[in-house]
């Protein structure tokens, strides 16, 4: 049994004479004592000693060195020079995310202990009542991947140290090859493999072959929609996929891993008989083959073939994995970090991944910032089922930017060893680059009608 301490026993000794006697400045008494032991609780055991460090202040910072909108949350401390930074980057929608950051997201946090990343991410999820989606899911990664990053500097160690250590050398990264016509993505196809990459996404043309279809779509020539719509022809495309994965197969040998992204652009059983066909070609995994709306079809699409499939990058809520995950109806997880909301619910999505055996592809473009690419990495570098890496090449700009980028040699990813996510920001670069609120992608058949997503 365990033996109280001796405090604890004046305290209740204390409680009952105050109880008896009926004292109301007594009473008043046992709960100022109350609140200080509860203070006392909220420093944890290993940080006894040290002084509490608490949350200064939350604020966004945009920046668009490479044009795609990036949001990175800057967690300030109590402790002078003591920052965390995490990304918070929702590309089409940032300026909702930077108000939400801002004007919530700060007052929610002021005054809070940095050190308890699990307290501070459930009860930001559920402090606006209504659940998150992608705007608050944001904010809050920003939020979280700032505390694993003050949590990583306060230890003195990278935060993969701290979610278990490494299980690999590096991140073994896939790169994206495209090109208008075979001949120019095969040329590319070669000078990944040249430069030791073991894995290439293939796209002709850009999703859905956009760009390349053969004649005017209908609705424009109707005048409907606006200019800038754009048009995909869905059978052209259903067409030139297998065509393109038996060139690149005869061209660029079997020595490689290919992927290729549908981008939930066609009809479920159109995916599906398309996919049949990529089989003879051995793809590492075909990507999004449905929209969330159609998640339905995934027990079909197990029934007809054996391909790889990665999925998740619409999630919003880690329940929406849980399913489909256990009935292994697919083989990799994308997820874009900050939609999800940062390395705390990622990590419990990898977790669950190992008991069924489904691997981690964690979203990886161009509209993730350099923080959230380490964020990333630390759980590629930590989690036994990674399977494999987006990768994005930082142009100079985003270089200075983000000191501390992430870099690639033989096809791997390597992370800046420093304490924490090992991603810095320069304010005064950042402030070069300031965002743009564009993204009104409008995608159309022939006769008009919206394609998904
Ligand atoms: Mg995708």
């Amino acid at each position: 049994m365990k033996k109280s301490s001796p405090q604890s026993d004046i305290s209740r000794r204390d409680a009952m004479k105050l109880i008896s006697a009926g004292s109301a400045a007594g009473i008043l008494g046992l709960f100022t004592s109350r609140e200080s032991r509860a203070e006392t609780r909220t420093t944890p055991a290993y940080a006894a000693g040290m002084p509490p460090v608490k949350i200064k202040s939350v604020r966004a910072i945009a920046t668009a060195p490479e044009g795609s909108n990036l949001v990175v949350v800057k967690v300030d401390t109590t402790e002078p020079g003591l920052y965390g930074l995490g990304c918070a980057t929702f590309t089409q929608r940032a300026v909702p995310v930077i108000s939400a950051i801002d004007s919530y997201l700060n007052d929610f946090c002021a005054g809070k202990d940095v050190d308890n990343i699990e307290d501070m991410w459930q009860s930001a999820y559920v402090s606006s009542y209504w659940r998150n989606g992608p705007v608050l899911n944001n904010a809050l990664s920003g939020l979280d991947e700032a505390l694993w990053d003050i949590k990583g500097k306060r230890a003195n160690m990278p935060v993969y140290q701290l979610l278990g250590g490494k299980c690999r050398i590096a991140v073994d990264c896939y790169a994206h090859a495209s090109g208008s016509t075979p001949e120019a993505l095969a040329e590319r196809v070669q000078q990944f493999k040249d430069q030791g990459f073991r894995h290439i996404r293939i796209q002709q043309g850009g999703y859905g072959g956009v760009g390349t279809m053969p004649k005017e779509p209908d609705f424009k020539q109707a005048g409907f929609g606006r200019e800038q719509d754009m048009y995909m022809d869905q059978q052209t495309y259903l067409r030139r996929v297998p065509e393109m994965f038996d060139y690149i197969r005869k061209k660029c040998g079997e020595d490689i891993e290919l992927l290729h992204d549908i981008h939930e652009r066609v009809e479920p059983v159109d995916a599906i008989n398309m996919i049949k066909r990529l089989e003879p070609y051995r793809p590492y995994f075909i990507e999004d083959p449905f929209s969330p709306e159609n998640m339905g079809w995934f027990r079909h699409l197990r029934n007809q073939t054996t391909v790889p499939i990665a999925m998740g990058e619409l999630f919003n809520n880690i329940n929406e994995f849980r399913d489909y995950m256990v009935d292994q109806l697919f083989d990799f997880i994308r997820v874009h970090l900050s939609q999800i909301g940062g390395i705390t619910p990622a990590m419990k999505i990898a977790r669950l991944g190992e008991w069924f055996n489904v691997r981690t592809a964690w979203h990886g473009p161009g509209d993730v910032s350099p923080v959230g690419h380490a964020a990333n990495a630390h759980i590629d570098l930590a989690v036994w089922n990674f399977g494999i890496q987006e990768s994005h090449f930082w142009n100079e700009k985003a270089q200075a930017v983000f000191p501390g980028c992430q870099t690639y040699k033989n096809g791997y990813m390597y992370i800046n060893e420093a304490p924490g996510l090992g991603v810095d920001i320069n304010e005064k670069e950042a402030a070069k680059y300031p965002i743009g609120t564009r993204s009104n992608w409008t995608l159309r058949k022939s006769d008009g009608t919206i394609i998904r997503p």
